[in-house]
């Protein structure tokens, strides 16, 4: 697996890694991510079309992939949400009958491992964050993973401008760089990458123990199969909780906790998606219920136990 020189961020390296595939037309994505899934697509002029998710893994559906595609498909763009792995195969079952490229937002994906090894070695390309909000960061930052060295080639002259040695130029490429600066600082965080994860895990096991039995609080399960690398903790508030996910969002911001309507609104609902057919909030039901509950929990290395404590005692006696 050759990986390119990072990229300025995620979002320019969703930009390249589109390019470098020469997707065009249509590309069937998610519209339950951070809306810098769908820009790539704008960027690029190709329309995005939006699929549900599935309630379980909150990634795109493969069952409702197939009804989606048109003439004018050419690739799907999944994401790894939370981290949590797509169903990598029955994606690459349809893109293969299709005959489609299938590009993975894995903003979300750094370390997770299923039983053969990292979960970026699917799809076509798959594109990191390394985001300040992201599990490994450079402040900002971001990757291109791919898996041969004729790809990596064509990105690297995409992200530099589209040179190949002083005189030739040989696409509109972009400045997509990362700086050194943010390289150094990404190489420091790297040395404590291995203990970050496993204060994560510590923390993730800590709420689904004090979180159990709450009623109307479930927590959103990984795929048991994996290495997780615990990038969130994400819960879903029903309705026979006592408040709404709302009213729980704004009480807890009152106490200093700063919990995260990951991913709220749908992208689908932005003014420049509503517009689409597929942005119809019929055609996305099981999408925009989640949106309505969802809440992320702060999780990161240095978070006490004594805070996860209160986090916990407030979810579990808000009045
Ligand atoms: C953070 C994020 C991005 C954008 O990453 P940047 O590095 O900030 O550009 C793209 N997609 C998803 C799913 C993200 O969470």
């Amino acid at each position: 697996m050759a990986c390119s020189y990072p990229p300025t961020n995620a979002t320019i390296a969703l930009v390249t890694a589109l390019q470098a595939l020469r997707i065009t037309g249509e590309v069937i994505t998610t519209p339950y991510s951070f809306v810098a899934t769908s820009h790539a697509l704008l960027w690029n002029g190709i329309k995005p079309v939006f699929v549900d998710i599935d309630p379980h893994s909150l990634n795109l559906d493969p069952a409702r992939i197939e009804s989606a595609i048109t003439p004018h498909t050419t690739a799907i763009m999944p994401v790894h949400c939370y981290g949590h792995p797509c169903d990598v195969n029955g994606i690459q079952r349809i893109a293969d009958n299709y005959n489609l490229k299938i590009i993975y937002d894995a903003a979300h994906a750094f370390g997770v491992q299923d039983a053969g090894g990292s979960i970026l070695r699917y799809g076509d390309l798959s594109v990191l964050s390394f985001h300040a909000t992201k599990v490994f960061n450079t402040f900002e930052g971001g990757a291109i993973i791919c898996p041969d060295e004729k790809t990596k080639v064509r990105i690297d002259q995409l992200k530099n401008f589209g040179h190949v040695g002083e005189t030739t130029v040989v696409a509109p490429g972009i400045n997509g760089k990362m700086s050194e600066f943010n390289a150094a600082l990404g190489l420091l965080q790297l040395q404590h990458i291995d203990s970050a994860l496993a204060c994560r895990q510590k923390i993730d096991e800590a709420y689904r123990l004090k979180l159990a039995g709450i009623p109307g609080i479930s927590c959103i399960q990984g795929s048991g199969e994996c290495v997780a690398n615990y990038a969130y903790f994400p819960i879903l508030v029903h309705e026979d909780y006592f408040l709404t996910r709302d009213t729980l969002y704004n009480l807890m911001k009152e106490k200093g906790i700063h919990p995260r309507r990951y991913f709220y609104p749908l992208i689908s609902q932005f003014p420049m998606y509503r517009g689409l057919s597929s942005a119809h909030p019929d055609n996305l039901p099981v999408a925009l219920d989640i949106s309505q509950k969802i809440l992320c929990l702060p999780i990161y290395p240095d978070l006490e136990m004594s805070v996860v404590d209160v986090i916990c005692q407030l979810i579990a006696n808000p009045c």
